[in-house]
């Protein structure tokens, strides 16, 4: 199962990626935490990352590309896995279709998670996450069992200096610019498939599990049932 998650910020990719991972047993490679993680251990990587990430500006397709090509050859890559922030240009979707055309082990979907603008702020700037294991929580719609900290690893949450108001209009704006013409990219291929990303969010988990189920060649493990 090889499958890129696209949408805005706040679309809830995240917050889905954890049950899919979960349900298909493949693994969520996402940008964005892998970038976190660099800057908190000061990489040269991170130290590169870190002003345009401040800013909510893309980094540089150069840097991105090296280091999702170089995550996707490892072992645990190989039966499938989520990607989660990538591709978000053009030259980086092509990129990943060269490498894995190469490879012979293509796309088998993209799906678009579909949120109303006026709702990714509020999503936004509540959101809390968990910097161990990626989970997603928010203070009003989905908040933690102990106020603080992560439910499944108890390890406390952060709240990421780039969910202000401010940076997340400039990076839906970035997303506007740069990243949305992907929907046209994978469509044209016949591979997007809409999510609509509202409700509850165990609501939107089984529409997403019953929308792969309908992929050709996937079958979810838990029939559709993920223990959300
Ligand atoms: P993305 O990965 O697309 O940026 P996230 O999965 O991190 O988005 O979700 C953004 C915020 O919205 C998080 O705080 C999350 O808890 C919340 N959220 C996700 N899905 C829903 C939903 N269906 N309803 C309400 N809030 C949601
Ligand atoms: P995310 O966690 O997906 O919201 O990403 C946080 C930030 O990391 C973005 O605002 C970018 O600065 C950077 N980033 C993550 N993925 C990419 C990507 N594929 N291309 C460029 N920048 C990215």
């Amino acid at each position: 199962m090889r499958v890129v998650l696209l949408g805005p910020p706040g679309a809830g990719k995240g917050t889905q990626a954890v049950h899919i991972s979960r349900a298909f047993e493949v693994p969520r490679i996402a940008t964005g935490d892998i970038f976190r993680e660099n800057v908190r251990n000061e990489t040269a990587l991170g130290k590169e990352a870190k002003a345009y990430m401040d800013l909510g500006d893309l980094v540089p397709d150069d840097v991105v590309i090296g280091m999702v090509t170089d995550r996707l050859s490892q072992d645990d890559a190989q039966k499938g896995f989520l990607l989660d922030g990538f591709p978000r240009t053009v030259p980086q979707a092509v990129t990943l279709e060269d490498f894995l055309a190469s490879e012979s082990r293509p796309l088998d979907v993209v799906l678009r998670f579909n949120v109303p603008e006026s709702e990714v702020v509020r999503r936004i700037v509540n959101r809390r996450v968990c910097p161990k294991d990626g989970s997603v929580y928010h203070l009003e719609f989905a908040p933690p069992r102990k106020e603080g900290l992560c439910d499944e690893c108890g390890t406390p949450l952060v709240h990421r200096k780039d969910d202000t108001q401010e940076v997340v209009l400039h990076r839906l704006q970035e997303y506007h610019e740069k990243t949305e013409r992907l929907e046209y990219f994978y469509w044209e291929r016949g591979l997007l498939r809409d999510v609509e990303s509202i409700g509850p969010v165990e609501e939107v988990t089984r529409r997403t599990l019953t929308l792969l189920d309908d992929v050709e060649g996937f079958s979810d493990p838990n029939g559709g049932e993920d223990a959300a």
